[in-house]
């Protein structure tokens, strides 16, 4: 098959210094030098990659800070001011601000996401409609991920096991769980896992969201993915309270994790604005170490969660940015611990969403984003602006280049 494009002097994660030709929107030669009479890129070197994976975003609540009264930060306020908040949702209104959202993250480059999106008896289905609305517009972009959750519990909110089912009967790619938000975590963790099983969805929960370390549902969650046999098909996101356990039990738990195939999402921005709320002075930063997880085996993801709401009233949609905030928090300066910063915002989270065709590889789909950088730890500790970037070998977004107006000598 002729190429349809050649990207010239890509480099590579790895370090090689290759081309890159495409054909009918997938990788079809990766070589020093290819002899094609096709349209051409030159890179001069940057840094190519399969695009940034988000592994855990909610655009169904994307852009809602002006409607809410939020003074305290707290991860309780946060649940009251949205649950208040999405009553007055409609699909127009979630497509609208979705949309901002999702175009925000392709212009930094995410070629693929997995977004939460809430079901319950107030939102009925709008936010699961909208999203789906969304996955197919953007298709031409990035790959949207539909995971339907009860974001204020199950067993207490009656109803909300049904729209879930019917969300899954409609085509939900995986269902989450909030089983901190339940009178009844265990069973709610017990029903999701029936779901699961039922429609033969991975699982995604939001998790152990404070920093008591006394306790765990995370224990539970281990547990059923052993009994259900779903290892490599659960992940976790926030689990705030591996920042608050020492090196041993953080050992011990890092251990439990990869055996039973349990990936695990951090969620840096919101983790550090919610948590520690009670302490006036010297707050933890109450992120968990992933780093220190996945050099124990467990696959990890860091990723943006919220954008502008009370869980988080910031928000680019950057996964760079995540990863150099990330970097900094976990106080990490060599190559090798910023390049596992990179690998969470790209081959790990990719691996995290079971995504088999990612990464540069003849025969998967040309998702080729190139960033303004010649390594993967200078673009975590430079913050890389991604430059373009194209989806199945169409060219889905261009950032302008920054022009530097020195004054003219005479
Ligand atoms: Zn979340």
């Amino acid at each position: 098959m002729p190429l349809d494009l050649v990207l010239r002097q890509c480099r590579l994660a790895e370090g090689e210094h290759v081309d890159i030709g495409v054909a009918g929107g997938r990788i079809a030669e990766i070589a020093p030098a290819i002899v094609a009479d096709a349209p051409e890129e030159k890179l001069d070197g940057r840094l190519v990659t399969a695009g940034l994976v988000e592994t855990h975003i909610h655009l169904d609540k994307a852009h809602i800070l002006e409607r809410c009264d939020c003074g305290q930060g707290t991860l309780a306020e946060a649940i009251a001011a949205v649950a208040a908040a999405k009553r007055a949702f409609t699909a127009a209104d979630i497509h609208l601000r979705g949309r901002r959202t999702l175009e925000k993250a392709i212009t930094q480059g995410t070629t693929r996401m997995r977004t939460h999106v809430e079901v319950d008896p107030r939102v009925r289905l709008n936010g699961f409609d909208a999203v789906r609305r969304l996955k197919r517009d953007y298709a031409w972009a990035i790959d949207l991920e539909i995971c339907v959750f009860p974001q204020e519990g199950l067993i207490n909110d009656p109803g909300a096991e049904e729209l879930l089912v019917e969300a899954c009967e409609q085509g939900a790619d995986l269902i989450g769980g909030c089983p901190y938000t339940d009178t009844d975590p265990s069973a709610q963790i017990a029903r999701i896992f029936a779901i699961a099983r039922r429609f033969d969805l991975d699982i995604d929960f939001h998790l152990d969201f404070d920093l008591d370390p006394s306790w765990m549902h995370l224990d539970e969650v281990c547990r059923q993915t052993d009994a259900h046999r779903r290892g490599g098909r659960v992940a976790v996101g926030h689990v705030t309270k591996l920042s608050a356990v020492d090196d041993a039990r953080l050992t011990a738990i890092g251990r439990r994790l990869a055996d039973s195939g349990i990936a695990v999402t951090v969620l840096p921005s919101t983790d550090l604005f919610l948590m520690g709320r009670d302490q006036a002075h010297h707050a933890p930063r109450g992120v968990a170490p992933a780093h220190r997880l996945m050099a124990q085996g467990v696959t990890c993801s860091l990723a943006t969660n919220n954008v502008l709401n009370p869980f988080t009233p910031f928000g680019d949609c950057s996964l760079i940015r995540m990863a150099n905030l990330y970097a900094n928090i976990a106080q990490l300066a060599g190559a090798a611990d910023l390049r596992a910063c990179f690998d969470m915002v790209t081959t790990s989270a990719a691996r995290l969403m079971n995504a088999a065709d990612y990464g540069i590889a003849v025969g998967h789909p040309a998702d080729l984003v190139v960033l303004d950088s010649r390594d993967p730890a200078s673009a975590v500790a430079e913050l890389a602006s991604p430059l373009f970037g194209w989806k199945r070998g169409r060219r889905s977004f261009t950032r302008a280049a920054t022009v530097l107006h020195h004054p003219t000598v005479a």
